[in-house]
């Protein structure tokens, strides 16, 4: 049984004691790939530093994450696209809207995930989209681009049925993790509606653990934990999951 962990970011300094047994712990529990979505410039050498030691476990995604779109967001794209222009990455990410944390930089957020948006179907590259608060408003802007032209996921999709149509039916994917886990999210009646050929699986490590461990620092290990409660919700085998999942991890991002 092999798992795939399609939002990670396991270069944080979170995991700067234990990081090589934490990768251990990843592999013997059946991870056979990570993908790593950026931050900003301040996270950029500890993510491809780990990408280069770790080259058929770690892979590189590139982006500006939406809750670091601040007076200084131009200087960060311009890095994000020399980076994209110079070396090889397997998505653009994370980019996105969050309207969560802070509202005074809508305007910026909203052009920063559209030029990172034309960049992801001019480099023919998935995206890894951050919604918060604001899903509706990236589903809109994502359409705004024809079906077929942008390829991606929803990560950490915690929306409602509804929602979860239009993204699959657009041909994105729906990123499942911790929060599935979570009793009163309500993510798994949406579930039920939804094929398992259009999820795919993370964990945004160190963020959003799943049960048993909610509340504790998140590791790729805890992969199963999510696939056994999807399993539960789509009465399938979590072998079943896991195949299927990295299946459609491999597919969107060409590993
Ligand atoms: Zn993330």
């Amino acid at each position: 049984m092999t798992f795939a962990d399609t939002h990670t970011h396991i270069y944080l300094s979170d995991f700067e004691n234990d990081r090589e047994q934490m990768i251990e712990r990843a592999v013997h529990a059946g991870v056979k790939a990570c993908l790593l979505p950026a931050i900003d410039r301040s996270e950029h050498t500890n993510l491809l530093n780990l990408c280069q030691k770790y080259p058929t476990f770690c892979f590189p995604m590139m982006g500006l994450h939406p809750c670091s779109v601040k007076e200084n967001y131009k200087e960060e794209l311009n890095e994000v696209y020399s980076l994209l222009t110079t070396r090889k990455f397997y998505g653009i990410g994370e980019i996105g809207l969050d309207f969560y944390w802070d509202k005074t930089f809508v305007e910026e957020q909203k052009e920063a995930f559209f030029t990172q948006l034309e960049w992801a179907s001019h480099f023919k590259l998935p995206v890894s989209i951050h919604s918060r608060n604001a899903l509706d408003d990236c589903i809109q802007i994502v359409k705004y681009f024809p079906k077929g032209t942008l390829s991606g996921v929803f990560h950490c999709f915690a929306g409602n049925e509804r929602q979860a149509k239009e993204i699959t039916e657009y041909g994105f994917y729906l990123g499942i993790g911790g929060v599935a886990t979570y009793k009163n999210a309500g993510l798994d009646a949406t579930l039920k509606h939804i094929a398992p050929g259009f999820l795919v699986l993370e964990t945004d490590a160190p963020y959003l653990t799943p049960v048993p461990f909610r509340g504790k620092r998140n590791e790729p290990a805890y992969l199963k934990y999510v696939a056994e409660k999807i399993a539960m919700i789509k009465n399938i085998t979590v072998e079943e999951v896991a195949e299927i999942t990295t299946r459609n991890a491999q597919k969107i991002f060409g590993i």
